[in-house]
Protein backbone atom coordinates (compact mmCIF):
# COMPACT_ATOMS: atom_id res chain seq x y z
CA UNK A 1 0.00 0.00 0.00
CA UNK A 2 0.91 3.65 -0.38
CA UNK A 3 1.42 5.73 2.83
CA UNK A 4 2.54 8.76 4.42
CA UNK A 5 5.71 8.10 6.08
CA UNK A 6 7.53 10.59 8.64
CA UNK A 7 11.65 9.66 8.36
CA UNK A 8 12.86 12.40 10.49
CA UNK A 9 12.37 16.47 11.21
CA UNK A 10 10.70 17.83 7.81
CA UNK A 11 11.21 14.70 6.23
CA UNK A 12 7.36 13.19 5.23
CA UNK A 13 7.67 10.78 2.14
CA UNK A 14 4.63 9.15 0.16
CA UNK A 15 6.15 5.86 -0.55
CA UNK A 16 5.16 1.69 -0.73
CA UNK A 17 4.79 -0.35 2.50
CA UNK A 18 3.78 -2.82 3.42
CA UNK A 19 0.08 -3.10 4.30
CA UNK A 20 -0.67 -4.48 7.80
CA UNK A 21 -2.36 -7.44 8.21
CA UNK A 22 -5.36 -7.55 10.82
CA UNK A 23 -4.43 -9.70 13.93
CA UNK A 24 -6.92 -11.99 16.14
CA UNK A 25 -8.86 -9.33 17.23
CA UNK A 26 -8.16 -6.36 15.18
CA UNK A 27 -10.11 -4.83 11.90
CA UNK A 28 -8.31 -3.23 8.57
CA UNK A 29 -9.83 0.07 7.69
CA UNK A 30 -9.62 1.00 4.44
CA UNK A 31 -8.71 5.31 5.34
CA UNK A 32 -11.05 7.70 3.25
CA UNK A 33 -10.16 10.76 5.34
CA UNK A 34 -7.73 11.92 7.60
CA UNK A 35 -7.24 15.24 9.83
CA UNK A 36 -3.79 17.56 9.90
CA UNK A 37 -3.78 17.74 14.26
CA UNK A 38 -1.49 20.51 15.16
CA UNK A 39 0.07 18.04 16.79
CA UNK A 40 1.49 16.22 14.13
CA UNK A 41 2.99 19.32 12.55
CA UNK A 42 4.96 19.99 15.71
CA UNK A 43 6.35 16.26 15.05
CA UNK A 44 6.97 17.07 11.62
CA UNK A 45 9.11 19.66 12.50
CA UNK A 46 10.93 17.69 15.16
CA UNK A 47 9.14 19.21 17.65
CA UNK A 48 7.81 16.17 19.80
CA UNK A 49 8.70 12.82 21.51
CA UNK A 50 5.39 12.00 20.73
CA UNK A 51 6.58 11.31 16.64
CA UNK A 52 9.26 9.21 16.53
CA UNK A 53 10.77 8.02 12.53
CA UNK A 54 9.88 5.80 10.82
CA UNK A 55 6.32 6.75 11.55
CA UNK A 56 3.02 7.15 9.48
CA UNK A 57 0.92 9.62 11.43
CA UNK A 58 -2.31 10.23 11.40
CA UNK A 59 -5.04 9.94 14.68
CA UNK A 60 -7.95 11.88 13.39
CA UNK A 61 -9.99 9.79 10.66
CA UNK A 62 -12.53 7.63 9.17
CA UNK A 63 -12.63 4.58 6.48
CA UNK A 64 -14.36 1.69 5.76
CA UNK A 65 -14.02 -2.00 7.10
CA UNK A 66 -11.41 -4.13 4.63
CA UNK A 67 -11.19 -6.96 6.37
CA UNK A 68 -11.38 -8.79 9.46
CA UNK A 69 -9.11 -10.35 11.97
CA UNK A 70 -9.68 -13.57 13.13
CA UNK A 71 -12.61 -13.78 15.84
CA UNK A 72 -14.12 -10.68 15.04
CA UNK A 73 -17.81 -10.38 15.04
CA UNK A 74 -20.49 -7.77 15.18
CA UNK A 75 -19.30 -5.90 11.71
CA UNK A 76 -18.67 -6.62 8.13
CA UNK A 77 -16.42 -5.28 5.69
CA UNK A 78 -17.16 -2.41 3.50
CA UNK A 79 -19.27 -0.72 7.19
CA UNK A 80 -18.15 3.18 7.27
CA UNK A 81 -16.51 3.76 10.80
CA UNK A 82 -14.79 5.98 13.26
CA UNK A 83 -12.03 4.52 15.25
CA UNK A 84 -11.52 5.84 18.43
CA UNK A 85 -7.49 6.15 18.84
CA UNK A 86 -6.35 5.99 22.27
CA UNK A 87 -5.52 1.80 22.73
CA UNK A 88 -5.43 2.00 26.52
CA UNK A 89 -4.23 -0.78 28.34
CA UNK A 90 -7.55 -1.39 30.77
CA UNK A 91 -5.64 -2.61 34.09
CA UNK A 92 -3.78 -0.32 35.36
CA UNK A 93 -5.14 1.95 37.95
CA UNK A 94 -5.96 4.84 35.98
CA UNK A 95 -7.79 2.75 33.67
CA UNK A 96 -9.85 1.06 36.71
CA UNK A 97 -10.05 4.78 38.00
CA UNK A 98 -11.94 6.00 34.70
CA UNK A 99 -8.52 7.81 33.43
CA UNK A 100 -7.65 6.03 30.30
CA UNK A 101 -6.57 9.69 28.89
CA UNK A 102 -3.49 9.50 31.06
CA UNK A 103 -3.05 5.51 31.27
CA UNK A 104 0.75 5.26 30.59
CA UNK A 105 0.68 2.00 29.13
CA UNK A 106 -1.52 3.58 26.10
CA UNK A 107 -0.73 3.40 22.65
CA UNK A 108 -2.26 6.11 20.62
CA UNK A 109 -2.67 5.61 16.72
CA UNK A 110 -0.17 7.30 14.45
CA UNK A 111 2.02 7.81 17.46
CA UNK A 112 4.56 7.15 19.90
CA UNK A 113 4.27 6.83 23.27
CA UNK A 114 6.02 5.23 26.17
CA UNK A 115 4.59 2.22 25.37
CA UNK A 116 5.36 2.30 21.79
CA UNK A 117 4.76 3.61 18.46
CA UNK A 118 1.85 2.89 16.29
CA UNK A 119 1.09 3.37 12.50
CA UNK A 120 -1.40 5.76 11.37
CA UNK A 121 -4.30 6.50 8.86
CA UNK A 122 -2.11 8.81 6.57
CA UNK A 123 -2.09 5.12 4.53
CA UNK A 124 -4.39 3.40 2.27
CA UNK A 125 -5.17 1.30 5.03
CA UNK A 126 -4.75 1.29 8.86
CA UNK A 127 -5.12 -1.49 11.38
CA UNK A 128 -6.95 -1.04 14.72
CA UNK A 129 -8.40 -3.20 17.91
CA UNK A 130 -12.33 -4.22 16.71
CA UNK A 131 -13.45 -2.69 20.13
CA UNK A 132 -12.11 0.93 18.95
CA UNK A 133 -14.74 0.59 15.91
CA UNK A 134 -17.35 3.48 16.23
CA UNK A 135 -19.99 2.35 13.45
CA UNK A 136 -20.45 5.70 11.44
CA UNK A 137 -24.18 6.49 10.21
CA UNK A 138 -24.59 7.54 6.37
CA UNK A 139 -25.98 10.83 7.85
CA UNK A 140 -22.51 11.70 8.84
CA UNK A 141 -19.21 12.41 6.05
CA UNK A 142 -16.26 10.48 6.49
CA UNK A 143 -14.48 14.63 6.75
CA UNK A 144 -17.17 15.00 9.89
CA UNK A 145 -16.02 11.84 11.02
CA UNK A 146 -12.47 12.85 11.14
CA UNK A 147 -12.97 15.50 13.65
CA UNK A 148 -14.59 13.86 15.90
CA UNK A 149 -10.96 12.81 18.24
CA UNK A 150 -10.20 16.80 18.18
CA UNK A 151 -13.48 17.36 18.91
CA UNK A 152 -13.67 14.82 21.88
CA UNK A 153 -10.75 17.52 23.36
CA UNK A 154 -13.01 20.07 23.35
CA UNK A 155 -15.70 18.21 24.38
CA UNK A 156 -13.85 16.53 27.58
CA UNK A 157 -12.53 20.21 28.48
CA UNK A 158 -15.89 21.92 28.23
CA UNK A 159 -17.27 18.88 30.57
CA UNK A 160 -15.16 20.11 32.98
CA UNK A 161 -16.35 23.38 33.29
CA UNK A 162 -19.28 22.18 34.75
CA UNK A 163 -22.78 24.04 34.85
CA UNK A 164 -23.06 26.73 31.78
CA UNK A 165 -26.28 27.41 31.62
CA UNK A 166 -26.09 31.13 30.70
CA UNK A 167 -22.67 31.45 31.63
CA UNK A 168 -20.19 33.87 30.85
CA UNK A 169 -16.92 32.69 28.75
CA UNK A 170 -14.29 33.48 26.73
CA UNK A 171 -12.01 31.06 24.40
CA UNK A 172 -8.30 31.87 23.59
CA UNK A 173 -7.10 30.51 20.41
CA UNK A 174 -9.55 29.98 17.65
CA UNK A 175 -7.52 26.79 16.22
CA UNK A 176 -9.55 23.56 15.91
CA UNK A 177 -9.97 23.08 19.56
CA UNK A 178 -10.55 26.88 20.65
CA UNK A 179 -13.34 26.66 17.94
CA UNK A 180 -14.82 23.27 18.80
CA UNK A 181 -14.84 24.55 22.22
CA UNK A 182 -17.01 27.29 21.01
CA UNK A 183 -19.24 24.70 19.50
CA UNK A 184 -19.09 23.04 22.44
CA UNK A 185 -19.90 25.62 25.29
CA UNK A 186 -22.66 26.85 23.31
CA UNK A 187 -24.19 23.46 22.61
CA UNK A 188 -23.92 23.10 26.89
CA UNK A 189 -25.89 26.52 27.16
CA UNK A 190 -22.89 29.06 27.91
CA UNK A 191 -24.72 33.10 27.08
CA UNK A 192 -22.09 34.91 26.07
CA UNK A 193 -19.14 33.16 24.45
CA UNK A 194 -16.34 35.59 23.24
CA UNK A 195 -13.36 34.44 21.22
CA UNK A 196 -9.77 35.64 21.63
CA UNK A 197 -7.53 35.68 18.91
CA UNK A 198 -4.76 37.23 16.97
CA UNK A 199 -5.49 36.46 13.76
CA UNK A 200 -8.56 37.85 11.79
CA UNK A 201 -9.76 35.22 10.03
CA UNK A 202 -9.89 33.15 13.18
CA UNK A 203 -12.06 35.19 14.87
CA UNK A 204 -14.37 35.47 12.10
CA UNK A 205 -14.36 31.46 12.20
CA UNK A 206 -15.37 31.31 15.49
CA UNK A 207 -18.12 34.07 15.08
CA UNK A 208 -19.26 31.48 12.83
CA UNK A 209 -19.07 28.70 14.71
CA UNK A 210 -21.28 30.41 17.59
CA UNK A 211 -19.14 32.81 19.63
CA UNK A 212 -20.91 35.72 20.35
CA UNK A 213 -18.48 38.16 20.38
CA UNK A 214 -14.65 38.32 18.92
CA UNK A 215 -11.29 40.17 20.75
CA UNK A 216 -8.27 40.56 18.70
CA UNK A 217 -5.49 39.86 21.22
CA UNK A 218 -3.75 43.04 20.41
CA UNK A 219 -7.29 45.44 22.00
CA UNK A 220 -7.77 45.48 25.49
CA UNK A 221 -8.81 42.24 26.55
CA UNK A 222 -9.38 42.92 30.14
CA UNK A 223 -11.12 46.09 29.48
CA UNK A 224 -13.42 44.96 26.69
CA UNK A 225 -14.38 41.63 28.36
CA UNK A 226 -15.13 43.19 31.97
CA UNK A 227 -17.05 45.85 30.13
CA UNK A 228 -19.32 42.49 28.50
CA UNK A 229 -19.63 41.01 32.07
CA UNK A 230 -20.64 44.15 33.81
CA UNK A 231 -17.23 44.35 35.13
CA UNK A 232 -17.66 41.16 37.06
CA UNK A 233 -15.39 38.68 34.80
CA UNK A 234 -15.42 35.59 32.81
CA UNK A 235 -17.43 32.45 34.88
CA UNK A 236 -15.25 30.49 32.51
CA UNK A 237 -11.99 30.96 30.72
CA UNK A 238 -11.05 28.19 27.75
CA UNK A 239 -7.58 28.31 27.08
CA UNK A 240 -7.08 26.45 24.07
CA UNK A 241 -3.70 27.98 23.36
CA UNK A 242 -1.54 27.46 26.34
CA UNK A 243 0.86 30.52 26.12
CA UNK A 244 2.03 32.71 28.89
CA UNK A 245 -0.22 35.71 27.83
CA UNK A 246 -3.36 33.59 27.48
CA UNK A 247 -3.03 31.90 30.93
CA UNK A 248 -1.98 35.08 32.61
CA UNK A 249 -4.56 37.31 30.62
CA UNK A 250 -7.20 34.29 31.60
CA UNK A 251 -6.41 34.32 35.32
CA UNK A 252 -6.81 38.07 34.41
CA UNK A 253 -9.94 38.25 32.90
CA UNK A 254 -11.72 35.04 34.85
CA UNK A 255 -14.55 36.36 37.96
CA UNK A 256 -13.51 35.35 40.96
CA UNK A 257 -14.20 32.24 41.85
CA UNK A 258 -13.84 31.42 38.34
CA UNK A 259 -12.71 28.23 36.39
CA UNK A 260 -9.62 28.61 33.77
CA UNK A 261 -9.95 25.48 31.73
CA UNK A 262 -6.00 24.14 30.75
CA UNK A 263 -6.14 22.70 27.56
CA UNK A 264 -3.68 24.18 24.85
CA UNK A 265 -0.01 23.59 25.62
CA UNK A 266 1.83 25.41 23.35
CA UNK A 267 4.53 26.39 25.90
CA UNK A 268 5.29 22.95 28.19
CA UNK A 269 6.54 25.89 31.22
CA UNK A 270 4.86 28.53 31.79
CA UNK A 271 5.26 31.11 35.52
CA UNK A 272 2.09 32.33 36.12
CA UNK A 273 0.34 34.86 38.53
CA UNK A 274 0.03 32.66 41.16
CA UNK A 275 -1.03 34.41 44.00
CA UNK A 276 -3.40 36.70 41.65
CA UNK A 277 -4.94 33.26 41.21
CA UNK A 278 -5.03 31.84 44.41
CA UNK A 279 -6.86 35.34 46.01
CA UNK A 280 -9.22 35.11 43.53
CA UNK A 281 -10.05 31.74 44.53
CA UNK A 282 -9.72 29.99 40.58
CA UNK A 283 -10.59 26.99 39.78
CA UNK A 284 -7.09 25.86 37.60
CA UNK A 285 -8.65 22.27 36.03
CA UNK A 286 -6.47 20.79 33.22
CA UNK A 287 -8.32 18.87 30.70
CA UNK A 288 -6.24 16.27 28.70
CA UNK A 289 -7.35 14.18 25.55
CA UNK A 290 -10.26 11.92 26.23
CA UNK A 291 -12.19 9.01 27.68
CA UNK A 292 -15.61 8.07 26.36
CA UNK A 293 -15.96 11.73 24.56
CA UNK A 294 -15.38 9.94 21.17
CA UNK A 295 -18.38 8.31 21.33
CA UNK A 296 -20.16 11.33 22.78
CA UNK A 297 -18.99 13.89 20.08
CA UNK A 298 -19.77 11.41 17.47
CA UNK A 299 -23.33 11.39 18.76
CA UNK A 300 -23.48 14.83 18.83
CA UNK A 301 -22.82 15.13 15.27
CA UNK A 302 -25.37 12.63 14.95
CA UNK A 303 -27.94 14.40 16.55
CA UNK A 304 -27.15 17.77 14.70
CA UNK A 305 -25.92 19.73 17.63
CA UNK A 306 -22.86 21.12 16.16
CA UNK A 307 -21.36 21.97 12.89
CA UNK A 308 -18.11 20.72 12.61
CA UNK A 309 -17.64 20.86 9.19
CA UNK A 310 -17.73 24.72 8.28
CA UNK A 311 -13.92 24.65 9.99
CA UNK A 312 -12.34 22.21 7.26
CA UNK A 313 -10.50 24.60 5.24
CA UNK A 314 -8.46 22.94 2.41
CA UNK A 315 -8.88 19.15 1.41
CA UNK A 316 -6.14 16.95 -0.47
CA UNK A 317 -5.15 13.51 -1.42
CA UNK A 318 -2.86 11.62 0.77
CA UNK A 319 -0.62 11.50 -1.66
CA UNK A 320 0.12 15.51 -1.80
CA UNK A 321 0.95 14.97 1.85
CA UNK A 322 4.55 15.93 2.02
CA UNK A 323 3.92 19.18 0.34
CA UNK A 324 1.03 20.20 2.28
CA UNK A 325 2.94 19.23 5.46
CA UNK A 326 5.77 21.42 4.39
CA UNK A 327 3.44 24.73 3.57
CA UNK A 328 1.26 23.89 6.76
CA UNK A 329 4.73 23.79 9.04
CA UNK A 330 6.15 27.01 7.26
CA UNK A 331 3.57 28.75 8.74
CA UNK A 332 2.27 30.25 5.34
CA UNK A 333 -1.32 29.42 4.92
CA UNK A 334 -4.61 30.30 6.88
CA UNK A 335 -5.95 26.59 6.94
CA UNK A 336 -8.10 25.92 10.03
CA UNK A 337 -8.14 22.31 9.83
CA UNK A 338 -7.01 20.49 6.61
CA UNK A 339 -8.31 16.78 5.53
CA UNK A 340 -5.95 14.43 3.77
CA UNK A 341 -8.18 12.03 1.45
CA UNK A 342 -8.59 8.87 -0.62
CA UNK A 343 -10.88 9.58 -2.43
ZN1 LIG B 1 -4.90 15.58 17.41
ZN1 LIG C 1 -4.07 1.70 31.71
Amino acid sequence: MKALVYHGPRDMRYEDVETPKPKKGEVLVKVKSVSICGSDLSGYKGGSAMRVAPLIMGHEFSGEIARLGEGVSGMKVGDRVGVVTNLYCGTCQDCKDGLQNVCDNRFIIGTTMKAGGYNGAMADYVVAPAVKIMPLPDSVSFDECALVEPLSISLRATKHAGELKGKNVAVFGAGPIGLMGVMCLKSFGAKRIIAIDIVENRLKMALQCGATDAINSNEDVLAITRKMTDGVGLDVVFDAAGVPATVNTGIEIARNGGTLLMVGMASPKIEIEYKHAVCKELRLQASYMYTAEMREGLQMIVDGKLNVRQMITSRYPISEGARIFEELASGKTSDIKVILAND
